[in-house]
């Protein structure tokens, strides 16, 4: 089948190539931003570094990150972007909102150069997860002003694929539009939505398997990286599950090909990556087996575009070839700084514990940690976890007993485990897995 949408040789240059390829675009994006934008000139400036000197990948090492909360600092002031805004107004024709830091959601403005690159690499990276044209895809993201809406589904479109907009809520008409839609479908949402609706559909007689939905991509959250959930879904479902990665200030930027050995990097001669040692910022080399956070870098970005962005994304490299034939560098992703906590010089990631839990087969995966105090975490957190509908009440006691021992013994700290019924954590949006009951310091 024919790709008619984007340059299909960046994903198989060697490396070194793309590097050469990227190098001039990056530094004319520098002297863009550096024209554009009062909060990026500072940047340089402070660090007494000028534009023209940044004309490889390796230089940009010498500039500061930028942090999520930089960017949402300039919007306090009551700017509807803020200084580091780099197009006029008058090119800016969409606007998206992003987890913010400040509770408010951060606005990120796009012109259309920006948007047809947002769809370029969105359909890269979903057709790489296995999506083709004329599949036909229920979007079950939040249209409200965030990039999993509006944003991805330009990009299933761009690619090729019958796309519907359904949005959050109303889970039991979804199920009966599914029932209603010949032929297969696909369902676009986060994983722990899947397992939700597949209550939805218990509770209503219906079989998933019924539904005709043999293709899954998901995004948003880190589950489907733990294995006992992947074919969890599968099983329920009768469908297979792709897993695509992105942040919503960057676009859907990796993907796992067919053979799923972790994401490939698609953004290639649109965004620049680096992996960092997240305590020092020193920059590592993408070797097999390497962990850090990615740090990303656009380079053909007009609105709002990134300067060494901190993601706070943890993960671990993969570097020998695929069979696919990709050359980018590929990665597990291991969790979100937001959701690490560390326990006496531990960094705890919940994909962890989701993953211990799925050895118990009488809970059903879901679950939540709840911290009541701030850090240091020197008390035994509240760990609730589902307990299968089909477990016996009077197992209820020694459950919970087991299930403490096998998170001490396997992660290696303590919780107080608390069993609530199935069907009460997975939502339709993406899962809070860690709830943090106090200030934050910051
Ligand atoms: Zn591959």
């Amino acid at each position: 089948m024919n790709r008619l949408y984007w340059d299909e040789e960046l994903e198989t240059l060697p490396p070194e190539e793309l590097k050469r390829f990227e190098a001039p675009l990056l530094a004319e994006q520098m002297s863009y931003l550096y024209n554009s934008s009062p909060f990026y000139r500072e940047r340089f400036d402070q660090a007494g570094i000028s534009p023209d000197r940044i004309t490889c990948h390796e230089a940009l090492e010498t500039l500061p990150f930028t942090e999520k909360r930089d960017l949402a600092q300039t919007q306090l002031a009551g700017a509807l972007i803020g200084p580091h805004q780099c197009a006029p107004r008058e090119d800016i024709v969409r606007l998206v909102g992003t987890g913010g830091t400040s509770g408010k959601p951060m606005r990120i403005g796009w012109t259309r150069e920006d948007i047809h690159a947002y769809n370029e690499m969105g359909a890269r990276a979903l057709w790489i997860l296995g999506c083709r044209p004329g599949d036909l895809v229920l979007n079950c993201f939040n249209y409200s002003i965030y990039a999993g809406g509006v944003m991805d589904h330009m990009s299933f479109e761009h690619l090729g694929a019958s796309i519907m907009a359904y949005s959050v809520g109303k889970s039991r008409a979804l199920l009966e539009m599914y029932a209603d839609l010949p032929g297969d479908k696909c369902l676009y949402s986060t994983p722990s939505y899947a397992v939700r609706l597949a209550e939805v559909a218990a509770e209503a007689g219906i079989n998933p398997r019924d539904l005709g939905i043999r293709k899954g991509f998901f995004s948003g959250e880190a589950g489907l990286q733990v294995p006992g959930y992947r074919q969890k879904i599968e099983q329920t479902w009768g469908m297979s599950t792709h897993d695509l990665y992105g942040i919503a200030e960057l676009g859907c930027q990796s993907a796992e090909c067919e053979h799923h050995n972790g994401m490939h990097f698609c953004g290639g001669g649109y965004v620049i990556a680096e992996l960092i040692d997240p305590d020092t910022g020193a920059v590592k080399t993408m070797r097999d087996g390497e962990k850090g956070e990615l740090v990303y870098t656009s380079i053909r970005r007009k609105a709002s575009p990134l300067l060494r962005l901190r993601s706070h994304d943890f993960v671990e490299v993969q570097n020998e070839k695929c069979a696919c034939g990709r050359t980018s560098f590929r990665f597990h992703t291991r969790g979100r700084s937001d959701d690490m906590f560390v326990v006496k010089g531990v960094n705890i990631f919940p994909t962890s514990i989701q993953t211990i839990l799925h050895d118990v087969p009488e809970l059903s995966g879901e679950f939540r940690i709840i911290l009541d105090n701030p850090p240091p975490f020197d008390y035994a957190p509240r760990l609730q976890v589902e307990v299968s509908r089909e477990t016996p009440g009077e197992r209820h006691q020694n459950l919970t007993h087991e299930t403490e021992i096998l998170i001490a013994r396997k992660a290696g700290f303590a919780t107080r485990v608390e069993l609530v019924e199935q069907g009460t954590i997975a939502s339709e949006h993406k899962t809070k897995r860690v709830i943090r009951n106090y200030q934050s310091q910051e």
